[in-house]
């Protein structure tokens, strides 16, 4: 089966999947990231402000690119990556970095109905989407530009956005918001071997240490320990008609 994972930024689905890619990848199936928002000027960790402000953007876009390669290199060829070349929302919208969270998704943004498109050319069998925990405008828009179609008679799962901001309110409660706003159904759903949860925080930590522009020590240390709190997995949360394609895409 084709499965796409829709990754706001490079680094997304990494630090939020790589124990379910591994999973799926292990099943058999073929798994598609779509880097939506991959022009970027953004990383902290990088030497980006050494280089002149006009070709600022094709560095940073073009390190981390590299990153993300880095990454998909774990997997070999059922992982790939497809490329939607969009501005993050710094150089997207004119704003800070820090200005890009408490944003509401502009309806008329191009970057819906490209993500729509991109998904559809796949033809998966099952999408996966951002939660948009923690309110980055890029993984919102992200969100709805197929959230629609979640209510459908697909698979479709959200996964939890890792490092998000704080959230006011459990992820649990958060997500029971996003089912009543879009008339959905949603469980949850762990992927991943319980059994071996040193193993997990270690997968998680050597994905995440590709991304090294983007986090510091601590941050890596935060995403691959992340899982913990599932016993070692990591948590979707799914309609129905992933549920019942659930024992054939974690076998
Ligand atoms: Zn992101």
């Amino acid at each position: 089966m084709k499965i796409v994972v829709v990754s706001p930024h490079r680094d997304d689905a990494a630090f939020a999947l790589t124990l379910a890619v591994d999973a799926w990848i292990a099943a058999g199936h073929k798994v598609s990231v779509v880097n939506c928002f991959s022009r970027s000027e953004y990383a902290p960790y990088s030497d980006a402000d050494s280089v002149h402000a006009n070709d600022r953007m094709s560095f940073v876009t073009a390190l981390r690119g590299r990153e993300d390669e880095s990454w998909r290199r774990q997997y070999g060829s059922a992982l790939t990556l497809v490329d939607l070349n969009m501005k993050d929302a710094p150089l997207r919208l004119h704003i800070g970095a820090d200005e890009v969270r408490g944003l509401s998704v502009n309806v008329n943004d191009k970057a819906l109905v490209k993500i729509q498109k991109a998904v559809e050319r796949i033809a998966p069998a099952a999408v996966v989407l951002p939660l948009g925990l923690g309110g980055h405008i890029d993984h919102l828009t992200a969100r709805q530009s197929l959230i629609a179609a979640a209510a459908g008679t697909t698979a479709w799962a959200f996964y939890e956005d890792v490092p998000a901001a704080p959230l006011a309110e459990p992820i649990e409660e958060f997500v029971a918001g996003l089912a009543r706003e879009f008339s959905l159904d949603l469980r949850p759903v762990l992927i991943g071997q319980a059994s071996d949860e040193a193993a997990a925080i270690t997968r998680r930590r050597r994905a995440a240490f590709c991304y090294d522009s983007q986090v510091d020590d601590a941050e890596v240390e935060a995403i691959a320990q992340f899982c913990k709190v599932y016993g070692g997995r990591e948590r979707l949360w799914a309609n129905q008609a992933w549920l019942d394609l659930s024992p054939s895409l974690e076998a």
